[in-house]
């Protein structure tokens, strides 16, 4: 049925392959059409052929009569003797034989036309009897001329030929007159046949190629108004939309045509949608990323970036350790989990070597990266994006899942953006905190700095937390510089600083005040409890100079406390006048200070001369 209703159609049809088809109907119509007609006229025609041949025949049949009534009249004139001059019997004589050899040609005539038969048979009996009748008349004519008595015993004779001529011609006369009325009423129906067949061609020829016109610019229009529809869907925003007679014909083409110019369009507004998007996603990251001080907060930004891009996509984040040999995992995926890539360094990783995204559609692919293989959930499609920062490889971020799930090119996209963000943020706040670091921090010992200390006594003091300051000093230290030279000086400054690491609580400070001097700030401790810290400071030290490494040295310290002063210039005062004091006890040991003894006038503090360095006042009252 559906067949029938596509040919009826004329789908996938050209418009040329139609064209023709209805030229050739309308080419069968015509000859139809034209059969008929000729057929029609032909029977007229042969109608007036038969017409014109009986009337001809009429005719001579017609003057025969006439010839035999002259004939006759002929011979009554030369029995009635009146034909006396022989003039008058010579013109008789020639009228007898004149009116006898035309009654002959005539009846010749007449034998030799196409009669039909039974005419033939009319003709061949006048025929017969006229031959004998012309004899009679003749010899009848003649004797009478020469004398009419002794012609009267022929008449009776020649009476009875007459009377037999007469009766066969009257009735061929009447076979005749049949013959004309039929003739003539068949080529009145052969005439009214034509004109009725014409007339029925020219109407039929009409419908069928008004009815042919039609089913043909139907069958156009209907391609048209398809292929109109579906470009009018596609300016509406349709882009599914999409001709389904695509064949070889010329509407086919234009169908196929917009068909491609649909698909084109749907991919550069996939595109840029893909774009829009990714650009929408990548702007809010980096929104979400720079509000991150630290790694912790860009991980949590980077695991919600994750479900953003697929609730149940396996991600994780590998980055390098300090010694950027070992890969571990910073962050996963807070609902889907980690990935499982067992890439253990970052340059064993084909995305870091690369330097760019790479997708794995199939992990049993020849050209998939080995660490795809063998993974709990069967084969898996991966994508690997690395994280580097200013041209430094810091890790990979790796998502995996199975095959059937194959990431989209949206999530691919912002996998991208993500691992490019993530290597952005991370790097800058690496950066800044090494920065941060550096200017806090010494760089021989790598204890805090002057700086860093004063910051902390200002943040202590400013929230009124107790806490002790110790000043310590290595003794003779010139001595060992100059006996042992700087290098092994420096040493022993390291060390110092690894015994201060290690034998003081979590949350005192330890910084580098200048030199070979120190200050340890102590908080919720009072200078008891600090001489008590030094105490196994010193222990500290002594134990750790026997493992060697250092030349030995000792040191002295000064203590104060927060209950000694409310500020901090004077505290450290009193610490270096207890320094003063413990070096000039025989250095190696801690002495507590004293608001007293620190202010009295004529005590110098081993600072004043020793050391004009001092707290860099004007700072912390304008950081106050
Ligand atoms: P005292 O016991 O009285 O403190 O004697 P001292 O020799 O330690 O005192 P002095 O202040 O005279 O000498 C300090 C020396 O510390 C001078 C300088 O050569 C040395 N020094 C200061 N900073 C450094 C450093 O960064 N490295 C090395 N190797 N030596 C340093
Ligand atoms: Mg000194
Ligand atoms: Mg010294």
């Amino acid at each position: 049925m559906g067949g029938f209703v596509q040919a009826v159609r004329l789908q996938g049809w050209s418009v040329g392959a139609r064209l023709l088809l209805i030229n050739g109907l309308l080419a069968v119509a015509l000859v139809f059409v034209g059969t008929i007609a000729w057929r029609a006229l032909s029977a007229q025609n042969r109608a007036m052929s038969e017409l014109a041949l009986i009337s001809k025949a009429a005719r001579y049949h017609q003057d025969a009569g006439t010839l035999q009534a002259d004939l006759r009249a002929d011979v009554n004139a030369a029995l009635a003797g009146r034909a006396r001059t022989s003039e008058e019997r010579a013109e008789l004589l020639d009228s007898l034989d004149e009116n006898s050899k035309q009654l002959r040609r005539d009846l010749l005539t007449l034998e030799k036309l196409d009669l039909p038969a039974d005419l033939v048979d009319t003709e061949a009996k006048v025929q017969t009897l006229a031959d004998l009748y012309l004899v009679r008349a003749t010899e009848l004519g003649r004797m009478a001329v020469r004398d009419p008595a002794a012609a009267e015993p022929l008449v009776r004779q020649f009476s009875d030929s007459l009377a037999a001529l007469d009766a066969a011609m009257l009735k061929q006369t009447l076979a005749f007159s049949t013959h004309i009325v039929q003739a003539n009423e068949d080529a009145a129906y052969a005439e009214a046949n034509a004109k009725k067949w014409l007339i029925t061609a020219g109407i039929l020829t009409n419908l069928v190629v008004g009815l042919l016109v039609e089913w043909l610019s139907r069958s156009i229009r209907r391609s048209l108004r398809a292929v109109r529809d579906v470009a009018q869907a596609l300016a509406e925003g349709d882009l599914t939309a999409r001709n389904t007679t695509t064949g070889p014909d010329e509407l086919g083409e234009l169908g196929g045509a917009i068909n491609g110019m649909a698909d084109n369009l749907r991919d550069v507004i996939g595109k840029l949608r893909a774009e829009a998007d990714r650009d929408a996603f990548g702007t809010q990251l980096v929104e979400a990323l720079e509000m991150a001080d630290t790694e912790e907060e860009a991980y949590g930004v980077l695991g919600r970036a994750m479900t953003l891009i697929s609730p149940e996509l396996p991600t994780e984040l590998l980055l390098a350790d300090s010694s950027r040999a070992h890969l571990e995992r910073a962050t996963a995926h807070p609902l889907a989990g980690a990935a499982g890539c067992t890439v253990d360094s970052p340059f064993s990783c084909m995305a870091v070597r690369r330097g760019s995204a790479v997708t794995f559609p199939d992990s049993e692919g020849l050209n998939a990266c080995t660490r795809l293989r063998g993974r709990p959930c069967g084969p898996v499609a991966a994508v690997c994006v690395p994280i580097s920062f200013m041209g430094r490889a810091l890790g990979v971020l790796h998502a995996a899942t199975a095959i059937a799930k194959l990431p989209t090119a949206r999530q691919i996209a912002q996998l991208t953006t993500l691992g490019l963000q993530a290597g952005a943020r991370i790097g800058t706040v690496r950066a800044f905190h090494s920065t941060q670091h550096k200017a806090s921090t010494d760089s021989l010992t790598g204890l805090h700095n002057r700086r860093s200390a004063e910051e902390r006594a200002r943040e202590l003091m400013t929230a009124r937390k107790p806490f002790s300051v110790v000043l310590a000093d290595l003794d003779h230290f010139k001595q060992l510089n100059d006996s042992r030279g700087h290098e092994a000086g420096d040493q022993a400054l390291r060390l110092f600083a690894e015994t201060l690491r290690h034998h003081m609580r979590e949350h005192d400070m330890a910084a580098r005040w200048g030199g070979e001097e120190f200050v340890l700030i102590l908080p919720h401790a009072s200078a008891h409890q600090a001489l008590e810290a030094v105490e196994r400071i010193r222990v500290g030290l002594a134990t750790m100079l026997l493992t060697g490494g250092s030349p030995a040295f000792t040191s002295s310290f000064g203590i104060a406390d927060s209950t000694m002063s409310s500020r901090f210039e004077k505290l450290l005062k009193i610490a270096d006048e207890a320094l003063y004091r413990a070096k000039d006890a025989g250095r190696d040991r801690a002495v507590i200070g004293s608001a007293k003894a620190a202010s009295s006038a004529d005590t110098q503090t081993r600072r004043a001369y020793e050391h004009p360095a001092s707290p860099n006042m004007k700072k912390m009252s304008a950081d106050r």
